[in-house]
């Protein structure tokens, strides 16, 4: 492969051939300030609390200063959008500054904002506040939700303004720019590969691979090419276990496209994510996909199925056979719908298996939407529910996840009554006590998630440089399947005011 070109002499927007990144510098920011940083992540990569804190801190992760002996780069990639082929993305507005080993992990620190790189196309590197907010504070609260997926370390502010949007009377509308350092393993993607093999580099992709199996999955032994499908395996598995979590705790990403795809199975790239309210598997938090809905909540799982289709792809040119992939991809959803029951009936309290399960599923599945219902509320005091309680006494402890509680009646209420019945009468055969089930169901349905309205009261804050929601929000998200009696208030359904939920992307 050749060198990548050097960052002061190039750093023009362009093809990058023959080789997967380019040195880069991140811009310095004018006026950096630190907004937030997680002291747990710090420790992760080897910074000490104190350390936090100081100004040294501060110039490295707001792009300022880099660090002595580091080269930061962006990476290059490729990828499927919306289901058609892009063609060569990039880091557009990601550097990665290092990697570190601690305690024999390895993990990559990357800015996100800090300016322009050689795959930047027509955009300006940036990020604003609002949505650095976001990925800041749901990538935490993911982790803390037990969901695999990139860290955050820092938040900080550039002093810089970035532009958006241009209002409707054509003024243009300014924003507070802002830098998250992330950190992961790696930041390779599927559309790392597929880069690689629509260009026809295969003796690159031969290499990346085995590096990347050599520095990542270094338990995968054996034969090359039964090393590339070990490798195809583990992806598979890894990104299976990220999206049953996802459906688990009512995640929708949003864009989930090849370029966001993580070969470590962890969820990166937070943009118009959203999380479910009222129950809908059609729903979707990207407002630029609500003709298809191909990122919708309910296809999640199938999406995956077909990015790691396009994996694949890329990979096929070094194993030659189509049928151990298949195999691996067909097995994917079959072993996805035994997963999804099993991980369900345990939202449910229920451990153990019967023939009625599948009917009790489908059944609550459909009533859960015949009215707005909030996944998270409903699923929390579903736990309440004891086993000799009566239809009605069991109704009353979810009535509070219900919307449009006027709606509850006639034929809707019926089903309730109905489904109720068969759900006690199920709850009976059970081994665990009332008391050890709550404990159990605790743990898998979360009291606190972030919703929309939640972060978007934080950004409205932190616009006005009052960051103690961004604490407040960051802490409670820290312990999001306990009870906190002093944030009690955020386990409450959306407000009305954010109703029509519109996401954010950049
Ligand atoms: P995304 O859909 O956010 O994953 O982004 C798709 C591609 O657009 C990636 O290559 C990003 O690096 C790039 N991109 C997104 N926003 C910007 C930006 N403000 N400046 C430069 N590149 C960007
Ligand atoms: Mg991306
Ligand atoms: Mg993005």
């Amino acid at each position: 492969a050749e060198l990548p070109a050097d960052p002061d002499l190039t750093n023009e927007v362009r093809q990058v051939k023959n080789t997967l990144f380019s040195y880069v510098n991140p811009v310095k920011p004018s006026n950096p300030k630190l907004i937030h940083a997680s002291e747990e992540v710090a420790e992760l990569v080897g910074i000490s609390k104190d350390e936090i804190h100081s100004e040294e801190f501060l110039n490295i992760f707001s792009g300022k200063e880099i660090l002595p002996e580091s080269q930061p780069y962006a990476m290059c990639y490729a990828g499927h959008q919306f289901g058609n082929w892009a063609g060569q993305l990039g880091d557009g507005r990601a550097i990665n500054l290092t990697e570190v080993e601690n305690n024999n992990q390895f993990y990559t620190l990357q800015l996100k904002g800090a300016g322009k790189t050689p795959y930047s196309r027509t955009a300006d590197g940036l990020a604003v506040l609002r949505s650095s907010i976001r990925e800041y504070l749901c990538a935490e609260a993911m982790y803390h939700l037990g969901v695999p997926t990139t860290r955050s370390l820092s938040l900080v502010l550039s002093g810089d303004q970035v532009l958006r949007d241009v209002l409707y009377n054509g003024n243009p509308a300014y924003e507070k720019g802002a830098i998250v350092c992330r950190v992961a393993p790696s930041f390779i993607r599927f559309g790392s590969f597929e880069m690689l093999t629509a260009r026809n580099e295969l003796k690159n992709l031969k290499h990346f691979v085995e590096y990347t199996i050599q520095h990542y999955f270094p338990e995968i032994k054996g034969e090359p090419k039964e090393q590339y499908l070990q490798f195809f395996q583990k992806v598979a598995d890894t990104t299976r276990e990220m999206i049953l979590h996802w459906q688990r705790v009512g995640f929708v990403h949003g864009v989930m496209n090849t370029d966001n795809m993580s070969v470590h199975g962890i969820t990166i790239d937070y943009g118009p994510y959203g999380w479910l309210e009222n129950y809908d598997p059609d729903w979707t938090p990207n407002t630029t996909d609500r003709q298809n809905r191909r990122y919708r909540f309910g296809n999640q799982p199938q999406v995956a199925q077909w990015n790691l289709f396009q994996l694949a792809n890329a990979l096929y040119p070094l194993i030659n056979e189509a049928a151990p992939l298949e195999k691996i991809l067909d097995s994917f959803i079959i072993e996805f719908e035994s997963e999804y029951k099993e991980m369900f009936l345990s939202k449910l309290g229920l451990f153990t298996s019967s023939e009625a399960d599948d009917k009790i599923i489908k059944g609550l599945e459909e009533i859960l939407q015949l009215s707005e219902t909030d996944m998270t509320i409903f699923f929390r005091n579903l736990s309440k529910i004891k086993k000799d309680d009566s239809v009605e006494q069991a109704f009353e402890k979810v009535e509070y996840a219900f919307y449009i509680p006027e709606e509850i009646k006639g034929n809707v209420l019926d089903a309730w009554q109905k489904w109720f019945a068969v759900y006690l009468k199920r709850l009976n055969s059970e081994l665990l006590s009332d008391e050890e089930r709550i404990l159990k169901m605790n743990q898998i349905n979360p009291k606190y998630v972030l919703r929309n309205y939640m972060a978007q009261l934080a950004i409205d804050a932190a616009d006005k440089e009052d960051y103690s929601l961004v604490d407040e929000l960051f802490q409670l998200l820290k312990n999001p399947y306990d009870e906190q009696p002093e944030f009690e208030k955020w386990f409450a359904k959306r407000p009305d005011w954010a109703r029509t939920k519109v996401g954010c992307s950049m």
